[in-house]
Order: C-alpha cells, then structure tokens, then sequence
C-alpha cells in the first residue's frame, strides 16, 4: 500500500467508515468471458450458488458460458460475515454459422466399434479437469499459443455434412504442420495425449482454479502430464490429427464446466507471420 492510500484508510477509519476496498472484477462480463476478481484477503466467493476457490490473497477467476443467461449472481463473503452482492448483467453475442462438409461420415457420427474408445477417452478428459488448483496463473495476460490465420472463432454453431452439431467452443489457428506451440499462460500438463479418436494430439494445461486450455490436433506433443511450463515454453507443434480437414490448432479454454472465449484473452488477432489461410479446421 503507498502512503496516499495508508492515509485514505485512516481517514476513513477515523470518519467510522468501513476500510476495506469493494470486490474488483477485470474483464467484460459478456458470454465466453473470463473476469478476474480480486477481493478482501479471507473473502469467500460463491457464483450463481456455487462457492469457488479464492487465493490467500482474495484472487478468483469466474466465467460465463457461451450459453450463459443474462445475468449472474456474485456474492463475497468477507472474513467478518459481512456479505456484498452483486448482480452482473451478462452481455449476449451474436454467433456464427459455419458449415463444414467433406468430413468422413465416420468422424461426424462415430461408428459402433469406435463407442468403447471414446467412452474411454470421455473419462480421461474429464479426469484431467481439476477445478481447485491453487494457483492464478490465469490473473496475468495471455500470448497466442501459436501464429497463423484464423479459420474459425468461438460459438460458431455448425454443421457437419449439413448436420447440427455442438457450436465450435474454440479459436482456430490454421497453420501449416510442424508449426510450434506455446504455452499462452504458465500451467500444468493435465493431459498429453498423442492420439485421441477427436481431438488427435491433445494437450490440457491447468491455468488454476479450474481454467485450463484445451489444444487439439497436433502433431507433436514436447510435454509431459505433471509437468510445470512457463508462458511462451514450447509444448508441441500444430497438425491434422483426429477430426480436422486441415493443419490447424484447435485452442479451448473452459473455466469449470463453462466454455471460454480464448480470443478475448489474447490481443489482437494472430496473422504474424502467417499461413496460406487455405487450411480450415473440422473442430
Ligand atoms: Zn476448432
């Protein structure tokens, strides 16, 4: 704290009010957003009646569905049992339509024999999603984990072969194979899969606190799970594996059950130094 500061909480103190600083939220409220808080060392925090970790420090990570409804329940608990509540307005988005055909009928509906395999592989992934992590490296600013065009954004809702599926719940970043990729933030390797029945060459790296971002596809994975990276370190390279009709990164962040936004997190748009753009992703 700097003397200014000091000085306004005795002030406060001595005319009888409260000396705390009111919860802090960085980050638009919107769907497909990630919001840093920041509150009272001790505080608990609970979102839509659901109580979440909170660093020592009073730093916690909420986030809203791509499907989120128009408003969410915030409430901090400070360590004298006094309660703030705040109502936040969740901004909609508009999404797009894509629609991906040529894909091979055995990816889009997987055949019977294959069920077992991604049963297996469901369970995996799911395991691999720890929602407490005490660690907020997701609080500091990301990096794009690779360069290239972007071939398709978040929330998209699509069809494959002309069939609804689940909406695109990830960035796309068209590169060609061999491509590098970092880690965007610092992490632990949750998962490191080489060949997955969708997802290829999976990677999931723990941002702590239940954010974790999700890359797909690749052709090469340089980590292991377990394993402490630093932002920028390499972890393996873009590739065509699984459901993909073109080399690409399929890059997804989820904060607990909730699908994130990766590219409201990054600045700008990744074209440095990019590819022919040819390539478009299948997820
Ligand atoms: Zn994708």
């Amino acid at each position: 704290m700097n003397r200014f500061a000091a000085l306004l909480l005795l002030g406060a103190a001595l005319a009888g009010f409260p000396a705390r600083a009111e919860t802090m939220l960085t980050g638009a409220v919107e769907q497909g957003s990630l919001v840093v808080g920041r509150a009272e060392p001790g505080a608990k925090v609970a979102l839509d009646g659901e109580a979440l970790p909170v660093s020592p420090d009073g730093v916690f990570a909420i986030g809203f569905d791509r499907d989120h409804g128009r408003s969410a329940k915030l409430v901090v608990t400070l360590p004298d049992g006094q309660v703030e509540t705040k109502v936040l307005a969740v901004a909609p988005r508009a999404w797009q339509i894509q629609r991906i055909e040529k894909i091979a009928p055995a990816l889009v509906t997987p055949p019977p024999e294959a069920m077992a395999r991604i049963k297996r592989e469901v369970a995996m992934k799911a395991a691999a999603r720890p929602t407490d992590t005490p660690r907020e490296w997701f609080a500091g600013r990301f990096i794009w984990p690779a360069r290239g065009v972007i071939s398709g954004v978040f929330g998209s809702q699509r069809f494959y072969n002309g069939t609804p599926k689940n909406p695109h719940y990830g960035v796309d970043v068209a590169a060609p194979t061999g491509t590098p990729i970092v880690a965007p933030a610092d992490g632990i390797v949750r998962l490191a899969e080489p060949d997955m029945y969708f997802e290829g060459g999976l990677v999931f790296l723990d941002h702590g606190q239940g954010v974790i971002s999700i890359m797909m596809h690749m052709s090469r994975i340089d980590v292991k799970a377990g394993q402490h990276v630093h932002q920028g370190d390499p972890i393996g390279a873009v590739g065509q594996t699984g459901r993909a009709t073109g080399p690409h990164l399929h890059w997804a962040m989820v904060w607990r059950a909730a699908h994130i936004d990766p590219s409201l997190l990054v600045p700008g748009v990744s074209t440095a130094g990019a590819a022919s753009g040819a390539a478009v992703g299948g997820d």
